[in-house]
This record gives structure tokens, C-alpha cells and sequence, in this order.
């Protein structure tokens, strides 16, 4: 690795800075009002996402031959950040474009990535994918969701929970395992349900949540898919399903990072301003230094966001997979933290409905539960990284 492409990791290149200022404008038409209201009405962000997809941006990491930008997922988490960072975070962006899409252009086969990408670069198709399912919960090695060969097609049952986005999506990139022929074990293989297949049914879960995106339980019950329902290879299950974890860790960084910043901007606006005693209140360590350190910590979090995604655009599958979990844990503690702290900073006006960050408290846990959990990353660090034994 020479100097210079290390060094771009910590100074983002002309085109990158240029990516995230037309990012920033963008989001800055729609903002964080838009995003409340619009969710309070029951409505979709449709408006905004086809925006960024008529302007290029919600399919910059996927390939030009198929209308992409030729980026990667540090390109993608720009994006997702700015939008975040305005208050219009467009959660659709961490499965549609960054899993289904990097798992189809790396693993598709011609017939999958001429029929998707081009639609999920434009923002005209749109992709949910479901791996967590109900007794399975963080242990993905119980995964119950199967896939029966019935001649050429396939035949698959199972149940998936927590799935975002699913009525607003077109297909599912469902998670599910088949049989190895050889050696008779059931091994990850990951299936393309459109939405409105037979035998597959989807239910929303009322969340406390301020959030455009629904999430659902799946039940698929016998739902027969054609051969190329499967995407790619029927032995490279595993394979996929990692390049397509990382990048989701990766942009559920950005996620937190971006409404981190979005929290910390509106507390610092009120504290300059607001005066209680004879100055204003930013103007109180107890107040300033809380508000400094979530800026630190946001930081931090970004840098390990890059790395991890430099590490994964370089080819670098497993050496990403560590940073993308740390950058996941630290973004996501460093977002709640903001979020937390930006509350309190506004008084009783942090409850407000109208300085609208009160709706940001449950939305800035979600990243310390999902997809993988602050806990299930600790216990990666402490065996992969640390070499410590496995306590479960
Ligand atoms: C808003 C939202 C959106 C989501 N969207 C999607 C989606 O689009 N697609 C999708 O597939 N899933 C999605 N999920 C699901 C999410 O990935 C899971 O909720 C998450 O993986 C945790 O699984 P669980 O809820 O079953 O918790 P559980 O696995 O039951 O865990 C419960 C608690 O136990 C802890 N725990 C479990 N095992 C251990 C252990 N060995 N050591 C220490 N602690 C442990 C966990 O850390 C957690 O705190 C979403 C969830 C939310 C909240």
C-alpha cells in the first residue's frame, strides 16, 4: 500500500468532498421537519429517494455498465451521512443499494444484475433483505428458513422479523439455507422473493419508532421461485452473505453518524443562543463539554467508518469485517450518546415535538441492537480480536 492511497482514508479526495456537499444541499431541501412530518402522516420519504436516485446518488458504489456510479461503499456512506446529517437519513439506503446491491453485483448472475441493479441504482426498484428471524434472533447458525428443490424451482418456508421496508419494497433478499448435495448440512443460500409471490405474506410490528420504514414479519409458507430465484452460485451462500453484512455494517455507521451530527448541530444552534442566567447557556462547561466530547467521539467513529470502508473497497473482506463491527459499535454508542445529550441541552424544549429531536431518542438505539447488537460485536472482538474463549 503506498503513502498516498493510505493517506486518502483520513482526507477525502476532491470528488468525495464534492459528493457530500451536493449530498448536503440535497438533504437540506427535505430536513428533519420534512422527515417528521412526513412520518407522522403515515407517508414514505418517496420524494427524496427518487431524488437521490434521478441524481446518481443511491447507486454510486454499484457498477457503471449497469448504471451505477463505479464507487463503493465509502462513497455510499457519504451519502447516507449528509442525508442523516440534514435529518432526512434514508434508512432504505444501508439493504437496497449496499447489501442486495453489492451482493448482486459481486454474486448475481448477468440475468440478476441486468434485471436489479440498474433499478436499485435509479431508485425505481427497490430491494428489503431479511435474515433475522424469530427464534434465531442474534444466532444466525439457527436459522430455520429453507429451500427445498421441486424440480428446477424452488420451494421455500420460513419466518423472518424486524424486516424493513418490505411493503415499499419490490422483492426480499431472503436469507434462508439448502441442502449441500454432498454432504447432506444445510448451508446459507440467499433467495430474491418479489413481493408479491404466492405464499408470501408480510404483517407490520407496531415499533416505537419515528421512521418512514416499516418493519415486518415474513411468513413464507411453500413459496415457489424459479432457478434464478437463487442468486448466483448455490455453494457461494456464505461467501455472499458476508459481502453483504459488512457494507450493512458499514452504512449503519453512517446512519448513526449522520443522525449523531444532525442532534449535535441543533443542540449547539440552542446553546449559543438560549440564556437563562447572563450568558448564554453554551457558555457552561457542564453543558459544552459533554457537547465537545459527542463531537470527539463522532469523529472517531467516522474515521473507523472510512477505514472499514476503504478496507472493503480494496478487496480486503476480512479485514474489513473487524473495522466495519468496531465502526458499527463506536458510531452507534457515539450517535445515542449525541442524541442523549442534545436532548438535555434543549430542556424541556429537547421533548418538544417542535425542536423535533425527541424522535431521534428511539431512533439513534436502534444501531445498538441492529443489525448486529452492541454485545454480539463485543464478544467478536473479545474472541477474533483479543483471543478470548467463547462463553455460548
Ligand atoms: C428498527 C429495526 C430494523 C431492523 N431491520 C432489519 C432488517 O431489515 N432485516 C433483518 O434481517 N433484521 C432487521 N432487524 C433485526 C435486528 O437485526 C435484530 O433485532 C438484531 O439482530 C437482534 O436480534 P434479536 O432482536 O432477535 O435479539 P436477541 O438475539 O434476542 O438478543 C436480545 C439481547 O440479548 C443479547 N444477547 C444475545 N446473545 C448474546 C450473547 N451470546 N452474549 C451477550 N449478549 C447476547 C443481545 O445483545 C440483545 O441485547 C431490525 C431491527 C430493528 C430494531
Amino acid at each position: 500500500m503506498t503513502a498516498a492511497t493510505f493517506d486518502s482514508t483520513f482526507v477525502e479526495s476532491e470528488e468525495r468532498q464534492a459528493l457530500r456537499q451536493a449530498v448536503a444541499a440535497l438533504g437540506r431541501r427535505y430536513g428533519l421537519e420534512y422527515f417528521i412530518r412526513t412520518t407522522r402522516a403515515g407517508e414514505h420519504t418517496h420524494e427524496l429517494w427518487q431524488e437521490a436516485g434521478k441524481l446518481g446518488y443511491l447507486g454510486v458504489n454499484l457498477p457503471e455498465e449497469y448504471g451505477g456510479g463505479g464507487g463503493g461503499i465509502a462513497e455510499l456512506s457519504i451519502v447516507l451521512e449528509e442525508l442523516g446529517a440534514a435529518g432526512s437519513p434514508l434508512l432504505m439506503l444501508v439493504v437496497s443499494p449496499a447489501i442486495c446491491g453489492t451482493v448482486i453485483a459481486r454474486f448475481g448472475t448477468d440475468e440478476q444484475r441486468r434485471r436489479w441493479l440498474p433499478g436499485i441504482a435509479d431508485g425505481s426498484a427497490r430491494m428489503a433483505f431479511g435474515i433475522t428471524e424469530p427464534e434465531a434472533g442474534s444466532n444466525s447458525h439457527r436459522l430455520a428458513t429453507v429451500g427445498r428443490r421441486d424440480g428446477t424451482d424452488w420451494l421455500v418456508s420460513g419466518r423472518k422479523v424486524f424486516i424493513s421496508g418490505v411493503d415499499a419494497a419490490d422483492a426480499t433478499l431472503i436469507v434462508g439455507r439448502t441442502e449441500d448435495a454432498r454432504t447432506g448440512r444445510l448451508k446459507p443460500a440467499l433467495f430474491i422473493v418479489p413481493r408479491d409471490t404466492p405464499g408470501f405474506e408480510y404483517r407490520p410490528i407496531e415499533m416505537e419508532l419515528t421512521s418512514p420504514e416499516k418493519q415486518f414479519q415474513l411468513f413464507l409458507d411453500d413459496v415457489r421461485l424459479p432457478a434464478d430465484a437463487l442468486v448466483g452460485d448455490e455453494d457461494a451462500g456464505l461467501l455472499q452473505l458476508f459481502a453483504g453484512l459488512n457494507p450493512e455494517r458499514i452504512m449503519t455507521a453512517a446512519f448513526s453518524i449522520g443522525m449523531g451530527r444532525c442532534a449535535l448541530d441543533r443542540a449547539v444552534d440552542y446553546a449559543r443562543t438560549r440564556e437563562v442566567w447572563k450568558t448564554a447557556i453554551g457558555a457552561h462547561q457542564g453543558l459544552a463539554h459533554p457537547l465537545a466530547q459527542a463531537r470527539i467521539e463522532i469523529e472517531l467513529s467516522r474515521l473507523m467508518m472510512q477505514k472499514a470502508a476503504f478496507l472493503y473497497d480494496s478487496g480486503d473482506d476480512l479485514g474489513a469485517g473487524e473495522a466495519a463491527n468496531m465502526a458499527k459499535f463506536a458510531a452507534a454508542e457515539a450517535a445515542a450518546k449525541a442524541v442523549d445529550q442534545a436532548v438535555h441541552t434543549l430542556g424541556g424544549n429537547g421533548l418538544t415535538t417542535e425542536y423535533g429531536l425527541g424522535a431521534l431518542l428511539t431512533a439513534s438505539r436502534v444501531a445498538r441492537i441492529a443489525p448486529v447488537s452492541r454485545e454480539m460485536i463485543l464478544n467478536f472482538v473479545a474472541q477474533h480480536t483479543l483471543g478470548l474463549p467463547k462463553s455460548y
